[in-house]
């Protein structure tokens, strides 16, 4: 189908607030924010400030080359956080689409028996994901349009065209 989900910046600014105080609320106290880039980056900023958690980090997940077409598994790219003295701490996973579920499984594997805790915060998830994320503000099936990627990238402009 054509119909899509569309989460403007504005909306993204709700979400981001939505999602630290369902954490909040929840009484959880993350010791670190991991983000998986590049989908996670924003929203994972935005809850390190709400949280009021200075360490924030990234790992980067490869596993979309288009709507709708995947790589048959998630690569985790290298440098891969090496969580030294982080063996008691409490981990935020934060993304922005928990789809078919199998990025954000690869990555909590990859924190299991490293840290003590991992939960996982996302601001969609769809019904088939293989994680039921911990922290969600809105259930959907459709494809979605995040602001950060429904642009094509920006390139040098041509300042010899003339523009009258
Ligand atoms: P998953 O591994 O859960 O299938 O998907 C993880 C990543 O794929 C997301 O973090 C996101 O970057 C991308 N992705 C999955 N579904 C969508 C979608 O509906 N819209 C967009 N723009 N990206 C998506």
């Amino acid at each position: 189908s054509e119909e899509r989900e569309i989460l403007t910046w504005d909306k993204f600014g709700e979400a981001s607030r939505a999602l630290a105080q369902m954490v909040a609320d929840d009484g959880y106290e993350p010791d670190m924010v991991l983000s998986i880039a590049r989908g996670g980056l924003l929203i994972g900023g935005a809850m390190g400030y709400a949280l009021s958690v200075k360490n924030t980090y990234t790992m980067n997940v490869e596993f979309y080359t288009g709507v709708d077409e995947r790589l048959e598994v998630p690569r985790i790219l290298p440098p891969a956080p090496d969580f030294v003295d982080l063996h008691d701490a409490k981990i935020l996973i934060v993304d922005d689409v928990a789809d078919t579920g199998h990025t954000l499984k690869s990555v909590e594997e990859f924190c299991e028996g490293k840290v003590g805790e991992v939960r996982t915060a996302v601001i969609y998830e769809k019904s088939h994901s293989v994680v039921k994320c911990d922290y969600v503000w809105k259930r959907t099936d459709l494809w979605i349009n995040f602001p950060w990627s429904d642009q094509p990238p920006v390139t040098k402009r041509d300042w010899s065209v003339a523009d009258a």
